[in-house]
């Protein structure tokens, strides 16, 4: 008994000297390993590769977005902000007569409308088309403007169009909006009708529906007094006429019914229409690009 208590007491002894050992032993296993993990989080080759590495993921990440959903990415598109600045003080210059596209001549450009509260449509279009380019510009669509600010004569409209066809843009689109009568509401998208070649038929046809489609998905309401489902083909509007690309005209709102004069005039406003617009361009881009390619030109 006192044996088996000594050899208890020897061999518990033993037991924690061995347990003291191992202990020992893994806590300078555990203090190696901690030190070799963080040795190897600075300087591993582990580190290394997730340098060499990240390059090669950040391009992959970039390749990606160049697939599928950005198609428009190096596409040209013309946006055209109506009327100008100055066009209201140069009544003859905007007076004279250009080819309306059709055989005949129009006005080289007019002053445009204004809410009963004063301000332009010249300010409100050219606002307008500066938010929907750096949209576009940050999807990776080049975007060309007819006129470069809002102090200017013109450009008449067969230039704006000119503007375009010379861009080889794959599509132009028109903002405006307009002066009817104060009961009037909502938004309405022209295009030239009947169509004076390929670009103005099929194509032009679904560059509005696109934007009706995005106006309307932006909680804009179709126009209550001109066109249907707020489209309004038209012949009589020389830019659209004289396009060789697809082109369409946003009248975004009546500048003279209470609710969208006070609309048009806040920028928060005019960042939802610029929003619905670069909306309807982008989706409509997807779709034209898949069904021809990623081509530069229309
Ligand atoms: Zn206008």
């Amino acid at each position: 008994m006192l044996d088996r208590t000594l050899w208890a007491a020897l061999s518990g002894e033993s037991m924690m000297r061995h347990a003291i050992l191992r202990g020992f032993r893994a806590q300078t296993l555990i203090f190696v390993l901690a030190l070799l993990a963080s040795w190897g989080t600075v300087y591993s080759p582990t580190s290394t590769t997730a340098a060499i590495t990240s390059p090669r993921l950040a391009t992959s990440s970039t390749a990606s977005e160049l697939l599928p959903g950005s198609p428009e990415r190096g596409i040209t598109v013309v946006l055209d902000p109506g009327h100008n600045g100055a066009s209201a003080s140069h009544a003859a210059e905007i007076n004279r007569p250009v080819p309306n596209g059709r055989g005949g001549t129009k006005p080289c450009n007019t002053t445009g409308t204004a809410t009963n509260g004063g301000y332009p449509e010249h300010a409100f279009t050219w606002d307008v088309a500066v938010r929907v380019r750096d949209a576009l510009t940050g999807r990776g669509v080049h975007v060309v403007l007819t006129r470069p600010n809002d102090a200017g004569i013109g450009p008449c409209v067969n230039d704006r169009a000119a503007i375009a066809n010379r861009a080889a843009a794959r599509a132009m689109v028109s903002i405006h909006a307009d002066g009817a009568a104060p009961s009037g509401h909502g938004f309405h998208i022209a295009y030239s009708d009947p169509p004076l070649n390929d670009s103005q038929g099929p194509p032009s046809r679904a560059l509005a529906d696109a934007l009706v489609k995005t106006m309307r998905k932006h909680g804009f309401t179709v126009a209550n007094y001109i066109g249907s489902h707020g489209l309004y083909p038209r012949p009589d509007l020389a830019g659209l006429n004289l396009a060789q690309i697809p082109a369409a005209l946003v009248e975004c709102a009546n500048m003279r019914n209470a609710q969208e004069a006070e609309l048009v005039a806040t920028p928060r406003g005019r960042a939802q229409y610029a929003a619905a617009i670069a909306d309807g361009i982008l989706a409509w881009l997807n779709s034209s690009v898949a069904a021809s390619g990623n081509r530069r030109g229309p």
